[in-house]
């Protein structure tokens, strides 16, 4: 193998829970005769009206004369401006903004969007006359856990810094909510950019509408961009259970994702905000990768035209995961003892639920291990802590389990880890 850089060493490592899909893969593919229920995907469940909607788009596209201007042609670094005015048209109208294709970048996928502004905004500034290196600027996470490709984004690793939250806790409900922790949260001169996913993955938190304006007023001073990860969002995939309001302008960058409406495959990020902020990121993707797939861009212009992404979101998507949250609270309201301190995280959107196991007597990688024994496997929360250096038991106490097995499976799941949360906890 060739000698790698620091970088190179760096990039080529599995970060947060890609470190832990390959355990998962291989335990699949080791246990063929077995039978596991499998809650550890964030790839989403093809739904059929959705697919649908895919097909009808390339049916269209391909009997249109611009089929070939689409596949057969590059194109700006910025977007396929159909796209582009699609996304205008639609988001003027529907949150009463006045946005211009400048306002707007088009990425393959959001995870690049987090890439380039990671690295154009957080590491070291250019030094100063007469100083040795520049300024770390920091790229903050407000509120840990959260996503956990946020954990490989970052070229200067040291400069990801993540804060714990506070706990809301409803003791005897078993519920609880995370809340950023303003007392602790620091974004000044240091910081570069901030990053939060909303709704969240892992924990299906959504972030009040005052918070997001709270953080987005801490970080306005100092031109700090806000990088409002919304690949959960409304209007698409619109996979809120609970009210919230996108916000816009400003040092605001609202950044969607057409991944979990159906196009995980075709790679599409939307970044909307400030025009030069925009145009740092463009310059950034043209040196990484020059532009989005086209072919993408045109199906899902014709989606956002038509209203069809965003209805089948808010008819299709959103309440086949909000059942699927329920199904899941339900069983474990049922199979959980009342004894144990066991916490559900507020299911209030994106296709996953929390589960924090209060003073575990092991890890959570030891209960990972367990859950596997009797054919479940959930992904162990630590992996979700990115950026957040301090010792927290907390990190080793929660699990994230995915809704995208059947209402069966989930509720089976559900049982089988009330069974081994119990024995657990007794210490046997
Ligand atoms: N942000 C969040 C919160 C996610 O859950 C994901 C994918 O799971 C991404 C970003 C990256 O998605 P994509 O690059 O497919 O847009």
């Amino acid at each position: 193998t060739p000698a790698l850089t620091k970088i190179g060493a760096q990039m080529s490592n599995l970060t947060g829970v890609r470190a832990i899909m390959k355990d998962i893969i291989e335990t699949l593919r080791a246990g063929a005769g077995q039978q596991f229920i499998n809650l550890s995907a964030g790839n989403p469940l093809i739904l059929p009206e959705v697919e649908k909607l895919w097909r009808d788009c390339t049916a269209d596209l391909l009997a249109s004369s611009e089929y070939g201007e689409v596949v057969c042609r590059y194109g700006s670094s910025q977007g396929y401006a159909p796209f582009i005015e699609a996304v205008v048209n639609d988001f003027n109208k529907r949150y009463n903004l006045n946005l211009s294709d400048r306002n707007i970048l088009i990425t393959p996928g959001s995870q690049s969007l987090y890439f380039y502004a990671a690295n154009a905004f957080g590491g070291y500034t250019v030094a100063d006359q007469g100083r040795e290196g520049g300024d770390l600027k920091h790229i903050v996470l407000p509120l840990s856990p959260d996503y956990t490709g946020y954990g490989g984004v970052a070229l200067t690793p040291e400069s990801l810094i993540a804060y714990k939250p506070t706990l809301d806790i409803d003791a005897s409900a078993h519920r609880f909510k995370y809340r950023p922790d303003f007392s602790q949260l620091s974004i000044d001169e240091n910081t570069g950019c901030v990053i939060f996913s909303r709704p969240c993955n892992p924990t299906g938190n959504v972030l009040t509408d005052e918070e997001v304006s709270k953080i987005a007023a801490l970080a306005a001073p100092y031109n700090v961009p806000v990088m409002v990860d919304s690949a959960y969002a409304p209007p698409f995939p619109a996979l809120n259970f609970t009210e919230m309001t996108p916000l816009f302008g400003g040092n605001v960058i609202h950044c969607m994702s057409l991944s979990k409406a159906g196009l995980p495959g075709e790679r599409l990020g939307i970044a909307i905000g400030d025009a030069e902020v925009i145009e740092v990121l463009e310059c950034f993707q043209t040196n990484a990768c020059i532009h989005a797939s086209r072919y993408g861009q045109a199906i899902a212009a014709r989606a956002i035209n038509s209203g069809a992404l965003v209805e089948i979101s808010e008819t299709v998507i959103r309440s086949f995961y909000q059942n699927k949250f329920t199904v899941l609270e339900t069983a474990l309201d049922a199979a959980m003892p009342d004894s144990l301190p066991w916490f559900l995280h507020r299911g209030e959107g994106a296709i996953f639920a929390w589960l924090w196991l209060k003073d575990l007597p092991i890890t959570d990688w030891e209960f990972y291990q367990q859950l596997k024994q009797v054919g479940v496997i959930a992904v162990p929360g630590s992996s979700f802590f990115p950026g957040l250096r301090s010792e927290w038991k907390h990190k080793q106490e929660c699990l994230r389990i995915s809704l995208t097995g059947s209402d069966e499976e989930i509720a089976t799941a559900m049982e089988r880890l009330a069974e081994v949360a119990t024995k657990v906890y007794s210490g046997a």
